[in-house]
């Protein structure tokens, strides 16, 4: 989707530092982070919510929640770590390109959110 912010880091027109790409999936830090480990992991695909999702997209929600767990443990977080998909206005979305939050760091995250 061209005015898509998303679509276009995957189409490398916009920098990110990333941590993990493949045909499928992208994964890059958060521009703004709220946590000391804190990344984002996208499908290529433009896929605007979770809500938007379609049965075909199962393999590809499937893949970035298993590379979620190996991700976090490159990044460090052997002892857990928390992941986010705001969806819409009631879940406070901004960018709307599908992604999961990462968030991470040695101590407990409490309940504070990416928003
Ligand atoms: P959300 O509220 O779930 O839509 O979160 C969008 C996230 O994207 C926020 O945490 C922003 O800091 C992050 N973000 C926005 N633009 C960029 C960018 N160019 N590179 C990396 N992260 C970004
Ligand atoms: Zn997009």
């Amino acid at each position: 989707m061209s005015d898509c912010i998303f679509c276009k880091i995957v189409a490398g027109e916009i920098p990110s530092r990333k941590v993990y790409e493949d045909e499928d999936i992208l994964a890059f830090h958060d521009i703004n982070p709220v946590a000391p480990v804190h990344f984002l992991i996208i499908p290529k695909k433009h896929i605007p919510t979770l809500a938007d999702a379609a049965p075909e997209d199962i393999p590809v929600l499937g893949k970035m929640m298993q590379m979620a767990g190996t991700l976090a443990k490159q990044a460090g977080c052997n002892d857990g770590f928390r992941t986010v998909i705001n969806t819409g206005r009631v879940g406070c979305q901004e960018v709307y390109h599908l992604h999961i939050h990462i968030l991470g760091g040695d101590k407990p995250l409490g309940m504070m959110l990416p928003r």
